[in-house]
């Protein structure tokens, strides 16, 4: 798995991951805070529950005793309350009472502290005479003002009340009852009615609970209504509040009268119990939460690292660490955002480099284009930019003020590089710098490029070495884009045309055979194929010229042949492109056949320097034609490098004499090679045509050395189909 895939891979698993650990945490810290609030609960109510026990043995014996006197009085005659007042003074400091009495029905009351008093109208006395036992809320004693609590009983005779026995009880001693410690004594309790009107409270507030509380704090008000709603159905439960601090409350019913038990502690105190869980808990997740996030930030910086990787790799030229062209661009567009003066497009081109890297080799070639980068990066000022191109193509934006400051600095650099290079022991490289002065439309790095390269090759037509592009170039660039822009329809509507260039036998009147050479005739102008042939071989439409070009000439031979001439051989030239089609012979018998044209008809050129790029497909592709008995020539030998390696590896049947070496003729080495090459073509079974050939001089001394065909300007240029179909002979019976 590639490095990017797995990284992006292990973000999507760590983002999972986080995801299902954050989930964890928080379903694991509800949990524990569960746990936790279950804990303070039960620790509140175990405590409630001991005071409430307390209370209720209390109240439960005293209504028992009150209970046992009341039987008493009853047996003794409860018609006379004064007498049975006097029974129970010892009862009264017995058992705490501030006061005891009793009543008869009609209300009159006798009390212990010899008193006679009204209570006909009291609420305890008229629940009694109902037969019920009564503990009253706490009131104030009419005698002291002290807040006191009444127990009452009545006085039962054959099933009747006829009178009650009560007891007073000082609300202090519930209080006392209430101060059971707990929890290191800063618990505290009240005794509330489900109304939450304080019955008993340890700090003798006696107002309403359930308007005392939202009047400390809104936040109470949700804690009451929960209380609320727990007592209305004799419930029990622990709520949260603010008085003085946060609380906890938990409340539970006494089963007196409606009365509630609720138990008080301050927060802090129930919250250092869980403490230690909690922080065990909060330690855990901060170690989880520290892990994970060390993960993510190793895996972003990883993430960040190769990024940064990419980036250098996607903007750095490998051989020099420099910029490459992307960056090149990126850089000069941030350069025209800024506010500038006038920007120059420079481009160098070292023009003898390929023949450093096939002489030394590649090693030093790179390291000449690393010398060659020193250089062009030194020569750069603050706000302008520098990057290698192509192989031995550097860029650069320069400021400057006026052209000839431009020149002046490209010639100073180029001096420079020579100097550097001269210490070297190889052949100095030659710097062509081209310039192209930007315009306030040019945003298009590409074509300013170009613009500049165009220019750089104008340099070893000129003095020093620099060039500018000028308007003779804009011309010529505009020229190419028209004719691209035209060739498309040029196919089409069959503008192309092959004009036909004999070749003559050494009597040098016999025509042995003509090349076909492509014209376009565009609007009546016959274009010259060197014109726009790199045009089809940049856009790869050059196979398609070579098919439309081989058909013509089949068609043309075909013709002639049915009009009776005797044709003679016409060869097509065979571009690289045509040698990557594995097919390709096979395709031509097809159609030779179909045409019904013998294979000798036509011949194939193939320059020298295709055949050295292409051995292996050209192997096979000449194979091919031979065995479809097709004739392959090589065009244009002696121009390349590698002319005797071409010969080694293919064996073509003809060999084509460059232009070149014919006008060496005359020249004492030239006519060694021209003879050596000849003897050495013949050796290899080949015959050999020559080329170019414009004088009489060069015809004889070729045609001496035994050159087998001619073809140049002394003889014939190229023919329209129409003059040169003057040059072949009716055919006679039993020629081909
Ligand atoms: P080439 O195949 O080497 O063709 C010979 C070129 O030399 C032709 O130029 C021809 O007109 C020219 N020539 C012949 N004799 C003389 C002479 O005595 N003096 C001088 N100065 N020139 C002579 P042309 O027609 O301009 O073609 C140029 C090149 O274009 C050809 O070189 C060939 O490489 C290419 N070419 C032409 N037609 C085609 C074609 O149909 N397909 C392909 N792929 N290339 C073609
Ligand atoms: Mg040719
Ligand atoms: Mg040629």
């Amino acid at each position: 798995m590639k490095r990017g895939k797995l990284l992006r891979l292990t973000a999507i698993c760590l983002a999972f991951y986080g995801c299902v650990l954050a989930a964890c945490l928080y379903g694991y810290t509800v949990f524990i805070q569960h746990q936790m609030a279950n804990q303070i609960s039960h620790a509140l109510e175990d405590v409630a529950a001991q005071s409430r026990l307390v209370l209720c043995q209390e109240v439960e014996a005293n209504q028992q005793l009150l209970q046992g006197v009341a039987q008493q009085i009853v047996s003794v005659g409860a018609d006379q309350p004064e007498a049975g007042v006097r029974s129970l003074m010892p009862l009264v400091k017995m058992y705490g009472f501030k006061r005891m009495g009793i009543a008869a029905a009609d209300g009159t009351a006798f009390t212990t502290d010899n008193r006679v008093i009204q209570v006909g109208q009291r609420d305890f006395f008229l629940a009694a005479m109902e037969n019920e036992k009564v503990l009253t809320a706490p009131v104030k004693d009419s005698t002291d003002g002290m807040w006191i609590n009444v127990y009452a009983v009545p006085l039962v005779e054959n099933q009747e009340p006829v009178g009650v026995l009560f007891a007073v009880y000082s609300t202090r001693q519930f209080r006392t009852l209430l101060d059971v410690p707990s929890f290191q004594g800063k618990g505290y309790s009240y005794v509330i009615e489900s109304d939450g009107t304080i019955v008993v409270s340890q700090n003798n507030i006696y107002e309403n609970l359930f308007q005392m509380l939202p009047a400390v704090s809104e936040r109470n008000l949700q804690a009451v209504e929960v209380m609320q709603k727990d007592m209305a159905r004799g419930g029990s439960g622990m709520v949260e509040f603010e008085r003085d601090g946060r609380r906890y409350g938990y409340y539970m019913p006494l089963g007196i009268n409606d009365w509630y038990l609720l138990n008080v502690v301050p927060s802090e105190v129930l919250e250092a119990r869980t403490a230690p869980v909690l922080g065990a808990n909060h330690l855990l997740i901060g170690i989880l939460v520290v892990s994970f996030l060390a993960g993510a930030a190793v895996l972003s910086g990883t993430r960040a690292r190769q990024k940064r990787r990419l980036m250098e790799l996607a903007y750095a030229d490998p051989l020099t660490g420099g910029y490459n062209f992307a960056k090149f661009c990126q850089e000069a567009d941030e350069q025209l955002k800024q506010p500038h003066g006038k920007l120059a497009c420079v481009v160098l081109d070292l023009q003898n480099f390929k023949r450093i890297n096939s002489i030394f080799g590649v090693e030093e070639g790179n390291r000449v284009l690393r010398q060659v980068w020193s250089v062009w990066l030194s020569s750069i000022r603050t706000g302008e930019v520098a990057a290698r191109r192509t192989a031995d193509h550097f860029v650069a934006l320069w400021k400057y003020d006026d052209p000839a400051q431009l020149e002046t600095r490209a010639e100073e650099v180029a001096q420079v590089l020579l100097d550097v290079s001269q210490d070297a022991n190889r052949p100095n490289v030659m710097p062509a710098i081209g310039v192209y002065e930007l315009e306030e439309k040019d945003f298009e790095w590409e074509k300013v490029y170009n613009q500049a390269l165009t220019a750089s090759k104008m340099v070893r037509t000129r003095q020093g070495f620099c060039a500018f592009y000028d308007q003779a170039m804009r011309d010529a660039t505009r020229e190419l884009q028209q004719i691209e822009s035209r060739l498309d329809g040029a196919f089409l509507n069959r503008e192309f045309i092959p004009y036909y260039q004999p070749k003559f036998g050494p009597d040098g009147t016999t025509v042995t055979g003509a090349e076909a050479l492509v014209r376009w005739n565009c609007d009546g102008t016959l274009i010259p194929p060197g014109r726009f042939i790199p045009l089809c071989e940049q856009n790869g439409w050059i196979a398609r010229l070579d098919d439309y070009m081989l058909e013509a000439v089949v068609r043309q031979q075909t013709a002639w042949r049915k009009q009776g001439r005797a044709i003679v051989p016409v060869s097509v030239n065979l571009s690289r492109a045509r040698l990557y089609q594995k097919d390709y012979a096979i395709r031509c018998r097809e159609m030779f056949q179909q045409a019904g044209l013998p294979p000798w008809a036509v011949q194939f050129e193939v320059t020298e320097s295709a055949a050295v790029e292409n051995v292996e497909n050209m192997r096979d592709v000449i194979r091919q034609l031979h065995q479809a008995g097709f004739r392959v020539l090589v065009d244009d030998f002696g121009t390349g490098y590698s002319s005797m390696a071409s010969l080694k590896d293919l064996s073509f049947d003809i060999l084509k004499l460059d232009k070149s070496f014919v006008d060496e003729i005359g020249n004492s080495r030239g006519d060694k090679i021209i003879r050596f090459t000849i003897e050495l073509a013949k050796s290899l079974g080949m015959s050999v045509t020559a080329e170019g050939v414009e004088q009489e001089q060069q015809f004889l001394f070729l045609k001496e050395r035994g050159c087998d065909d001619f073809q140049g300007y002394y003889f014939a240029k190229p023919l329209a189909a129409q003059a040169f179909e003057q040059l072949l002979r009716p055919e006679k019976e039993g020629e081909q």
